[in-house]
């Protein structure tokens, strides 16, 4: 069995990885933080198109969590390691920084960045060993333009932009990839409170993206087809922003 963990797997844009890697070959493993029931959801929806699919929730942003859980899933899988992770978690708490709290501040920085940092960290080693592995961290157009209220969240996808083009020259000669895939504006609950009739005048193909464009893509960087594309950082927008 070939493994794949996509955080956050359990809505949204997670879940549509989940099911593309599934499709893949891949047994993936679906990254939840308090929503088991949509997690359960996204397994069944892997298993109902024949794939193998099992849940881990932790904290991204809680190393101790990730240890725990990271740690059992190899006693459980004392032969297997995981070959494709996608650092997907993040949350939005969206306020002009004159009023942000440090709360709003940290939360933001610590689900996007830091769980970035503890997971990948604790999986990579076993890439390296195996001379194989991707990495796919889900950013955003936030992150390479700014947006005005969003200054978290802006901050946190800009540094994890950063971190992806270090790490991929760090690990590139033991075959392991590492890239960044920026979204705009995608229909998932964390954009359902957003003004979509207004937004979508914005962008040129007059539309919101879906999961599955987004998990498409996704798909592509995990694939042995994409063995010479590393740290980059590939806009899916709808031509909102180039
Ligand atoms: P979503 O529908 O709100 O789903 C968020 C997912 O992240 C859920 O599975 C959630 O788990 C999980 N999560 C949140 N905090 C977590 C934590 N501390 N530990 C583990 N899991 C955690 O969001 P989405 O729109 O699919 O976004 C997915 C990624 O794409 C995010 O990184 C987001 O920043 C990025 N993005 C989204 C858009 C967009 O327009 N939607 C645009 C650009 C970038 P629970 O179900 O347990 O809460």
């Amino acid at each position: 069995m070939k493994y794949a963990l996509v955080t956050g797997g359990s809505r949204g844009i997670g879940r549509a990885v989940c099911l593309q890697l599934s499709k893949m070959g891949y047994a993936v493993i679906i990254n939840y933080a308090r929503n088991e029931s949509a997690a359960l959801v996204t397994k069944q929806m892997t298993e109902n198109q024949n794939g193998v699919a099992e849940l881990l929730p932790f904290d991204v942003s809680s190393p101790a969590a990730i240890e725990e859980a990271l740690e059992q899933w190899q006693n459980n899988h004392p032969n297997d390691y995981i070959e494709v992770l996608v650092n997907n978690a993040g949350v939005r708490q969206d306020t002009m920084l004159i009023f942000m709290q440090d709360e709003q501040w940290h939360n933001v920085l610590d689900t996007s960045l830091n769980g970035f940092f503890y997971v990948t960290r604790r999986l990579l080693k076993n890439m390296l060993t195996h001379r194989y592995g991707r990495i796919i961290n889900i950013v955003s157009l936030s992150g390479i333009k700014g947006l005005p209220g969003q200054v978290n969240y802006s901050a946190a996808k800009a540094a994890l932009i950063g971190a992806t083009k270090a790490l991929a020259q760090e690990v590139a000669p033991r075959k392991v990839t590492v890239n960044a895939v920026a979204p705009g504006f995608i229909a998932t609950d964390m954009t359902k409170d957003l003004d979509e009739v207004t937004l979508k005048k914005m962008i040129p193909t007059g539309r919101f993206g879906e999961p599955e464009e987004v998990a498409d893509l996704v798909g592509f960087l995990a694939s042995d087809q994409a063995a010479y594309i590393t740290g980059e950082v590939i806009s899916i927008n709808g031509g909102l922003y180039t």
